[in-house]
């Protein structure tokens, strides 16, 4: 895809953020180019907008940049899988490991119902732990996590192929 190239090199890798020695890639350049940021949008719109899912699921703070926009595409709604205290209403959380500490999601009890057909989207994958808290969290509702999705799969994740048996779709490898 003709596209992939410009998403690809919209996005600023910072070097030594948040901490010394981790490669940070930075999508808010990618965001400063209409045209490119609609590219990215528009390429999972076109992959989903035939598969029946009722809600796109985004995960704090990044996969709610992108997640509204192709929830509204497709006609699905949005669902927020927040961090820790954020949510006002009865939540059920999951934790999962980092490489500090450990952190956690929450989503509200009644964003989804069961069966419902629901992708995941963020905007990088590097361990897969945040995705597969947010796939724990969908299940744990009763929903059919269909696929995840993000803009950028880091090396480390090989292949990024498969989490808790259910595909990732990424668009670019970092560089
Ligand atoms: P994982 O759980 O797959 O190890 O890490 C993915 C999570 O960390 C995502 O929520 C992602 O936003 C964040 N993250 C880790 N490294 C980076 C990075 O280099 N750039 C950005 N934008 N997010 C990152």
């Amino acid at each position: 895809d003709p596209r992939l190239k410009a998403i690809s090199e919209s996005i600023r890798v910072v070097p030594h953020f948040p901490k010394p020695g981790i490669m940070f890639n930075d999508i808010t350049t990618l965001l400063l180019h209409p045209g490119v940021f609609k590219d990215a949008v528009d390429i999972f719109v076109d992959r989903y907008r035939h598969m029946t899912i009722s809600a796109v699921a985004g995960i704090e703070a990044r996969g709610f940049i992108f997640g509204p926009a192709i929830a509204l595409a497709i006609g699905a709604k949005f669902i927020p899988l927040r961090k820790p205290k954020k949510l006002p209403g009865e939540v059920i959380s999951e934790k999962y490991v980092l490489e500090y500490g450990t952190d956690c999601l929450e989503m509200h009890v009644g964003a989804v119902q069961p069966e419902e057909r629901v992708i995941v989207i963020d905007d990088l994958v590097a361990t897969g732990g945040t995705l597969c808290a947010a796939i724990r969290l969908l299940e744990r509702a009763g929903a059919e996590v269909v696929e995840c999705a993000c803009l950028i799969g880091l090396p480390k994740f090989k292949g990024y192929c498969r989490l808790n048996g259910k595909p990732v779709y990424v668009l670019v490898e970092s560089r």
